[in-house]
């Protein structure tokens, strides 16, 4: 069974590749890239006027289940992720019971097979995420997972921080943190600084994600092991990433939409759907990722898609969950705020989504490479749409960008040969 998709322009920032080709799948994997291809019986899917990138690699969801189904569920998770074009995702460990072991791996990749979306789901890095005693990597890695993290809840005790990085070197497995000390952010809602203060809060400080982040290279470089910082928010924490870079550290780094897009003040006008960990900080500290993604700082564009319900969601402030969906928007919101706005190239930001985290992760995956998987996104990169909510596939609503006009609408999500999501 081939398909054929004809007359796209065709980006595969891992070959360098620019042009007007065509695509031929057989049995789900890529077989020809060429101009003017003819494949006699091939199902053909016109991409005239469309972009075909690799399937998006998202390093950073929530998917909720076990344990949280009210919120999201694999299933729906997934939806929304072929629906924002995105192939294949790192689901976060932060379920009940939390992803710590062989066995609730395996449980989330069989809910997730049916829905052709390649779900890998991280694994804790200690037991039910209490920060007490390390896992069993080496039964982890056999199940599948391609890193380990505590994402959400980071780990305070150093000593057990060096034994995990030093054991995750040995097995060459990255460890994704979430950066910010626990005792100095406490459960606070919001940036420390001129919002907090004029809502009379307490505020989650940038030094709390900056000192984290110095402590984990600082880590990074004496053991030798691969640390990954998770969202990163603030302009000193991608001065910090940038240096130890430059000095061989391996350290790799990532951002989400709302850190180059949206600021503090968001909160005032948005309430809880503004309120995400790290929180929103300053324009200051936007201009900072977006240089920091202009000049390679920053290595990968995630969502940190975390679902909550309408009724958390209600909450004041104060006690309402922390994060907000992203799957759907991901794309529109990095071509609006970084291509269309003459920042990055197209290419760069689809490598950003794409064959930067799956280089980073060691996978297979994010590259339109001959002999590979047939992960595939067709995307009208210029159309303008407004974002909607209430037409989400998730079940999370929690997004402060309802309403907005953004750029660039996913068409077709193309998993393994498989299309697994066409628009309308
Ligand atoms: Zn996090």
């Amino acid at each position: 069974m081939h398909l054929l998709i004809k007359g796209g322009r065709v980006i595969d920032p891992a070959y360098g590749v620019d042009e007007c080709l065509d695509i031929c799948i057989e049995n789900g994997i890529i077989k020809q890239l060429g101009r003017d291809l003819d494949i006699p019986g091939a199902q053909i899917l016109d991409a005239s006027g469309l972009t075909a990138a690799p399937g998006l690699v998202d390093m950073h969801v929530h998917l909720r289940e076990p344990g949280f189904e009210a919120k999201e569920t694999v299933s729906t998770g997934c939806a929304a992720a072929a629906k924002g074009g995105v192939t294949t995702l790192v689901a976060m460990p932060n379920t009940r019971p939390a992803a710590d072991g062989p066995d609730i791996i395996r449980l989330v990749r069989e809910k997730a097979a049916p829905t052709g979306v390649n779900v890998l789901p991280a694994g804790a890095v200690t037991a039910g995420q209490k920060g007490q005693a390390l896992t069993d990597f080496t039964a982890l890695k056999a199940a599948g997972v391609p890193a380990l993290t505590d994402d959400g809840v980071p780990i305070q005790n150093l000593a057990l921080l060096r034994q995990a990085l030093l054991q995750a070197r040995a097995l060459g497995l990255p460890l994704l943190d979430h950066c910010e000390d626990r005792d100095m952010v406490q459960n606070y809602a919001v940036n420390e600084g001129t919002v907090s203060e004029q809502l009379g809060l307490p505020g989650r400080p940038a030094i709390a994600e900056e000192l984290q982040i110095m402590r984990d290279v600082m880590l990074a470089e004496e053991t030798g092991a691969h640390v990954h910082i998770c969202h990163i928010s603030t302009g000193k924490g991608v001065d910090i990433v940038r240096q130890a870079k430059a000095r061989g550290v391996h350290v790799t780094c990532e951002t989400c939409p709302q850190y180059f897009t949206l600021t503090q003040d968001e909160v005032l006008s948005q309430g809880t759907m503004a309120r995400v960990n790290p929180p929103l900080r300053t324009q200051v500290d936007v201009e900072a990722i977006r240089t920091g993604l202009i000049d390679g700082t920053i290595d990968a564009i995630v969502t940190d898609h975390a679902p909550h319900t309408a009724e958390e969601k209600a909450k004041p402030l104060p006690d309402a969950p922390s994060g907000m969906v992203g799957l759907e928007t991901s794309l529109a919101l990095a071509l609006t705020g970084l291509y269309h706005s003459g920042l990055l190239p197209l290419g760069r930001v689809i490598s950003l989504m794409s064959a930067s985290p799956a280089a980073l992760l060691r996978l297979d995956k994010g590259t339109l490479g001959t002999g590979r998987d047939a992960d595939i996104v067709l995307f009208d990169p210029d159309a303008e749409w407004v974002v909607d909510k209430n037409q989400f596939v998730s079940k999370g609503r929690n997004t402060p960008f309802h309403g907005r006009t953004v750029r660039g609408k996913v068409k077709y999500t193309i998993s393994q040969g498989n299309i697994i999501y066409q628009e309308g």
